[in-house]
């Protein structure tokens, strides 16, 4: 590994591994082939913290959705860090729950200490019949 490597070729390549995992991993269908519609709803905080800083919801495109729920820290200072909560998705959905949720806390480390990040996830799914 080339320490002097610059930050964006840095963040270039870690996208260019994320669709390569993407592409490689099967399609959301293939795991859970009832599985309709399925939205996301996505909180991260600080541990400890009880304000949600981040809050967004995300609609998964489930005709072409790979089966990877591997989503990125949002410190920008988090290195070696991510929410991999693919198995416990993957595993709600197959249970034809219709809502689900959970929580993942971030293995990175920021600069000075490991990462605090918690992300808090809610799942709203529909399945054909
Ligand atoms: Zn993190």
């Amino acid at each position: 590994m080339a320490s002097f490597r610059s930050r964006s070729t840095e963040a270039s390549q870690a996208a260019a591994e994320r669709r390569q995992r993407e592409d490689r991993s099967p399609r959301l269908l293939a795991e859970v082939p009832t599985l309709a519609t399925l939205k996301l709803e996505l909180e991260e905080t600080r541990a400890g913290a009880s304000v949600p800083e981040t809050v967004h919801v995300k609609h998964v495109a489930v005709a072409h959705a790979p089966a990877l729920f591997d989503l990125p820290c949002l410190d920008t200072t988090c290195t070696g860090g991510g929410h991999d909560v693919t198995q416990q998705i993957l595993a709600a959905l197959r249970s034809k729950a219709a809502r689900f949720q959970g929580e993942h806390a971030c293995n990175g480390t920021t600069r000075t200490a490991a990462c605090t990040r918690v992300l808090r996830y809610v799942g709203l799914a529909t399945y054909k019949t």
